[in-house]
């Protein structure tokens, strides 16, 4: 597991996947991007570069970035035995930390190595390759892959063993999400009391309520109604029941971790599927019986 990485699998060019791989082939490495979209990986390769195909076969690193630590198992089990011998494999899901280190466990009997590498910023910061990205996984391994990382965030965090990106990831997004809907409640509290919305978000941006939602969502998705960010209300969700799962694993009680759970799945289940998690701002609308809005502010659509 030593020496330098040339080719690069990548697996999983969804809304984030898609701009990392452009930023690592931007950075000189040979990339060979696969999707399970038919034509997905083909058509990222006609505007981007790189190869379509069997993202694993004689890698010697393979991004995955997929949903749900369950579709990485998927992959992986088809991927795996493609690898080049001392592979590394950087898991930049979301993904639960207990079945990244069973899958670690797994690979490791193969001599292929693995870390964890999630990523916060969203599309935006995917774009100009300035994620923050938080790892889990062996100092050696990390170290291989460091290259990597950096053509794709600016800010790199080691934080232990292998897991341990994925659960920090799961915490910053239980804070970002409890961030969210009591601003998103806020809003709704003023908005009866007379304030505009958006002179608000103004306020609490020049004072100690700001927050990421206040800075970066609440104007730009939830007043102007556009609820696009590119970050799924579903992806939100899997994520705050992997905050909780290791909560329980760790027996930390924490109860107004599992209330925002709750709430930001109760979302879910009202919206619907394939909504934006910025729309979890219509639930806390409708338990009020109320929409947010500003005169400062176009609606879009
Ligand atoms: P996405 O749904 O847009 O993309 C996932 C991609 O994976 C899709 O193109 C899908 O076709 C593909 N896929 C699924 N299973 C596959 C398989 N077995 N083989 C090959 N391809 C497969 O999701 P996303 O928003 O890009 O999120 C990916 C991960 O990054 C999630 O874990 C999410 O929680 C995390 N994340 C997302 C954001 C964001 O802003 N969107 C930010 C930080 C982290």
């Amino acid at each position: 597991m030593s020496g330098t990485i040339g080719r690069i699998g990548f697996i999983g060019i969804g809304r984030m996947g898609w701009p990392m791989a452009i930023r690592l082939i931007e950075a000189g490495f040979a990339v060979t991007v696969q999707d399970a979209v038919p034509g997905r990986a083909e058509d990222f390769v006609r505007r981007h570069g790189g190869t379509a195909g069997e993202a694993a076969r004689g890698a010697e690193a393979l991004v995955t970035m997929l949903p749900t630590s369950r579709d990485v198992a998927q992959a992986l089990a088809e991927a795996g035995p493609l690898l080049a011998p001392g592979a590394v494999v950087i898991e930049m899901s979301s993904g639960e930390p207990s079945a990244t280190r069973a899958l670690a466990a797994d690979l490791a009997a193969r001599g292929i190595g693995m870390v964890d590498a999630p990523v916060s910023g969203g599309v935006a910061r995917a774009e100009t390759g300035s994620l923050a990205i938080m790892t889990g996984g062996d100092a050696a391994a990390l170290e291989r892959v460091d290259p990597l990382l950096r053509a794709m965030g600016t800010t790199i965090t080691r934080c232990g063993e292998i897991g341990a990106g994925q659960a920090m990831k799961a915490l910053n997004n239980l804070v970002s999400a409890a961030g969210f809907l009591v601003s998103v409640e806020a809003l709704l509290i003023g908005s009866r009391f007379g304030l505009d919305p958006a002179v608000m978000v103004d306020v609490l941006n020049a004072s100690t309520g700001m927050n990421n939602s206040t800075q970066r969502k609440l104007k730009q998705f939830v007043l102007s109604r556009s609820f696009d960010s590119g970050f799924g209300l579903d992806l939100m969700v899997k994520d705050l029941s992997i905050a909780l799962q290791v909560g329980r694993e760790t027996a930390t009680p924490a109860p107004l971790s599992a209330q925002t759970r709750e709430l930001w799945a109760a979302a879910a289940g009202l919206l619907g599927s394939g909504q934006d998690h910025t729309a979890a701002a219509r639930f806390s609308e409708a338990l009020a019986s109320d929409e947010l809005h500003s005169p400062q502010i176009n609606r879009k659509g």
